[in-house]
């Protein structure tokens, strides 16, 4: 009810210039997002490398409403790129193609991502489309695959709570295009997603198997330390080596679990948003965890 209500709101344009213009709510997100600019977001990232932690950069903003916005949003991860790069960093970057331009043209949206995608390859560096509602599955697969078969360097993200995400998983794995898998994050209807937390999370285990014998470097991404224990020893019990898949997690959240994990000798992954267009990543974050909202008053009452 509370996760329907905030992503709900998570969607509302006016209340999200107004959250995102004010003080308070930049203080609030700063636990979740790493700064607005590059350059704060390229701090964070060496501290995060200075645990061992590798990271993939999140310029923050989707569903832009023209062209010249999807352009500048393209040019900011060009830039990314080549800054993770020249720094030294070790990391990548992930995208929205809403934010690429999908829904004004897939045409444009395409060119923006090819560029990317192309100038990844050649740095040796890998682009990550993250997956978006399900009215963009289709469309996320199929441009996926077809950059992916003309420049290697990009694979894309499968969500657990659907239920065609096997079929979404095989289809990929017989390219040989990397997967991360999470739970989902947007308000779906029974009709496309288990309406039931305990049937995402047997489906998520189904799939990690399935991602870790026939996947290519799959990415489990999940701060739920029961399936994260359930991978680690299945992967054990199947002989497959730590540095054959790696964990992801969000930037702010389970700190705790993301050291344990790299001093066992696991890879680890966070995601790191940076940017001002932070507030429907807020919201789904919020959502996710509606214990975040007492944080979040705590903070507010302190000030
Ligand atoms: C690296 C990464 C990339 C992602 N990319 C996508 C994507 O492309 N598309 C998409 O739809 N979703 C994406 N997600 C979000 C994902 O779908 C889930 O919404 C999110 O990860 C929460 O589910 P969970 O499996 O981690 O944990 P849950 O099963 O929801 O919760 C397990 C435990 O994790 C902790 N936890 C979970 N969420 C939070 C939170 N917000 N704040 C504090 N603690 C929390 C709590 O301890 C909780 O008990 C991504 C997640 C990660 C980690």
């Amino acid at each position: 009810m509370l996760r329907s209500l905030l992503l709900f709101l998570s969607s509302q344009r006016r209340l999200r210039r107004w959250v995102e213009t004010s003080q308070l709510g930049r203080k609030l997100s700063s636990r979740f997002v790493a700064g607005e600019t590059l350059d704060d977001a390229l701090r964070v990232s060496r501290r995060i490398n200075s645990e061992g932690i590798t990271l993939t950069l999140d310029h923050l903003g989707e569903s832009v409403t023209s062209l010249d916005e999807a352009a500048r949003a393209r040019d900011i991860y060009l830039e990314a790129l080549a800054a993770i790069l020249n720094q030294n960093v070790r990391g990548n970057v992930s995208l929205k193609l809403t934010q690429f331009g999908l829904d004004l043209s897939a045409d444009a949206c395409r060119g923006n991502v090819a560029q990317l995608v192309e100038q990844a390859a050649r740095l040796g560096s890998f682009v990550r489309v993250d997956m978006e509602s399900s009215a963009y599955t289709d469309r996320t697969i199929d441009l996926v695959e077809a950059l992916h078969a003309q420049y290697g360097s990009v694979g894309t993200v499968i969500q657990a709570y659907l239920y065609r995400s096997r079929k979404d998983i095989e289809r990929l794995n017989a390219r040989r295009i990397r997967i991360r898998l999470c739970t989902g994050a947007y308000l779906e209807s029974g009709t496309v997603a288990f309406p039931r937390k305990a049937d995402v999370d047997r489906n998520y285990v189904e799939l990690m198997k399935l991602l870790l014998n026939e996947g290519e470097y799959p990415a489990i991404a999940t701060h739920d330390q029961r399936i994260i224990e359930q991978t680690k020893a299945y992967a054990a019990a199947r002989g497959i080596a730590p540095d054959r898949f790696e964990f992801q997690m969000l930037y702010g959240i389970r700190r705790d679990l993301q050291k344990q994990l790299v001093a066992a000798g696991y890879r680890m992954r966070l995601y790191v948003p940076f940017g001002e267009a932070w507030y429907p990543y807020f919201m789904r974050r919020l959502a996710e965890r509606p214990a975040n909202l007492f944080f979040l008053a705590r903070n507010l009452l302190r000030r």
